[in-house]
């Protein structure tokens, strides 16, 4: 008998991201039917492909061509699915709690992700747009394309000037993404669409803390991306930080001022703040720490994966990216499986296969293993990892006719403004 009751031990995974997911399809293929009941918990029934969640912002694409229904991509493996918020962990009692009800495990694999964090700065958590999940792309779409319907019969020029400009906070690879992407729809289709607004009214602002943009790839691919994301009508502003923002502007240091009706919040994201309640240890940036084998010290029947696992390799700290967390979910799960046969757990150990960044059309940069490329050849690269890594022959394909049909017309396929009954945090 187990410590969960049950005849077969209970592996249970919180989280059907990248890390949860794979570490499901890892124990499904390497499991017997005897060895463990699994289950995978998620407050979704769909898996996001994040990378492409600003293409669902910026109307490239449909939110069902980066999802993937969680039981479609198990069925036929000994995995189940539940879906649920979990809403508690008692580590002493190995139980949690989703949607109110108890659920016992014997080894517990935690792949939660990770919040936005705005640091504090004031009016953000009220007037920004997040973007984080699905359910904060929809809105921000419909909320932008909503601002050129306004505009469109605005006749008070500072009204109008303030509907059309959007304000990107944060210069790493998704303020980047979201900022060409943006420039991409507004400069183009947009401005074809409305012959009464003219294409120098619209402004789009990235506005980043640091001295660059893409801090984390090698200065030249920054220094590139800026100078593309200028080219295509971005105001790029590095070294500025963002003071405040209301629903109709959002303040720079140094007393500035850009009225705006659309501040996007790209700026950093924290480990659930949950997880302290539910007693687990919390390190720098929220994140849980966690031993080599991934395991919790103390408490070697829980593993954390992703990004709420703060690991350091070589001095550094693990990037919270899909890479780490695919790979630590699957590693997750083979110490899980070893433990299940009395096996020691074995020490996991990143294997960097390099970051990306797209800035639109025909350019991006990459740095894969200390190569770097950047523009048509490291757009094309892009492409065919992007493509690859989804999940489903059905997404690839409609992505794969999507960005064809946006790069040969030039238009944006998903220019719906629907009554979604959700309020954008400005309240419009
Ligand atoms: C907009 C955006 C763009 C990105 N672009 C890239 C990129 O281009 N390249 C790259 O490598 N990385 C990118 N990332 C980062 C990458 O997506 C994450 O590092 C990765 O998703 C982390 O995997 P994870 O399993 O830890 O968490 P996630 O993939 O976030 O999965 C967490 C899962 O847990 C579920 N969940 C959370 N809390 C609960 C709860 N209490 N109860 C039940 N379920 C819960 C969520 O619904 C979710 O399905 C991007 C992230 C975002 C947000």
């Amino acid at each position: 008998m187990t410590a969960a009751g049950t005849a077969r031990p209970r592996v249970v995974i919180c989280g059907a991201g990248f890390g949860g997911l794979w570490a499901a399809r890892t124990l499904a293929r390497s499991l017997a039917h005897a060895d463990a009941d699994v289950l995978l918990i998620d407050r979704n029934n769909y898996h996001t492909f994040f990378p492409l969640l600003y293409q669902v912002a910026a109307a490239e694409l449909s939110p069902s061509d980066i999802a993937y229904p969680v039981r479609s991509i198990l069925r036929r493996s000994r995995v189940r699915f539940r879906m649920g918020e979990v809403t508690a962990v008692d580590l002493a009692g190995r139980t949690l709690t989703v949607d109110g009800e108890a659920v016992p495990y014997d080894q517990l694999v935690l792949a939660l992700g990770s919040v936005p964090n705005d640091f504090g700065v004031p009016g953000a958590a009220e007037h920004a747009f997040f973007f984080r999940w699905m359910h904060d792309a929809i809105p921000l779409r419909e909320h932008v394309l909503a601002r050129f319907e306004r505009a469109n019969v605005e006749k008070d020029p500072d009204l109008r000037r303030r509907l059309l400009t959007f304000v990107i906070v944060g210069g790493g690879p998704t303020g980047v993404e979201y900022a060409g992407a943006l420039a991409e729809m507004v400069y183009g289709p947009i401005v074809r669409d409305y012959p009464d607004i003219a294409a120098r009214e619209s402004r789009i602002v990235l506005v980043e803390a640091t001295g660059r943009l893409l801090g984390a790839m090698p200065e030249h691919l920054g220094a590139y991306a800026a100078d593309r994301l200028r080219r295509r009508g971005v105001e790029v502003r590095t070294g500025t930080t963002v003071e405040r923002i209301s629903a109709t502007e959002v303040r720079l240091a140094g007393g500035e001022a850009v009225p705006t009706e659309t501040a996007v919040w790209t700026a950093g994201i924290k480990g659930d703040p949950r997880v302290a309640e539910w007693g687990l240890p919390v390190g720098r940036g929220g994140r849980v720490p966690v031993l080599p084998t991934l395991q919790l010290e103390g408490q070697p029947e829980v593993y954390v994966v992703g990004d709420l696992a703060l690991l350091a390799e070589d001095g550094e700290m693990l990037a919270q990216v899909a890479q780490v967390a695919i790979q630590q979910g699957k590693h997750a799960a083979e110490n899980v499986a070893r433990r299940l046969r009395q096996l020691p757990p074995r020490p996991f150990r990143y294997n960097d296969l390099g970051v990306m960044a797209v800035i639109g059309r025909n350019a991006a940069v990459a740095d894969l293993r200390g190569k770097t490329f950047r523009g048509f050849p490291a757009w094309m690269l892009w492409l065919g990892i992007h493509i690859a890594w989804l999940i489903g022959f059905r997404n690839r394909a409609l992505v794969l006719i999507n960005w064809a049909w946006n790069y040969i017309s030039f238009r944006r396929a998903v220019r719906l403004i629907l009554p979604s009954g959700r309020r954008s945090p400005n309240g419009s």
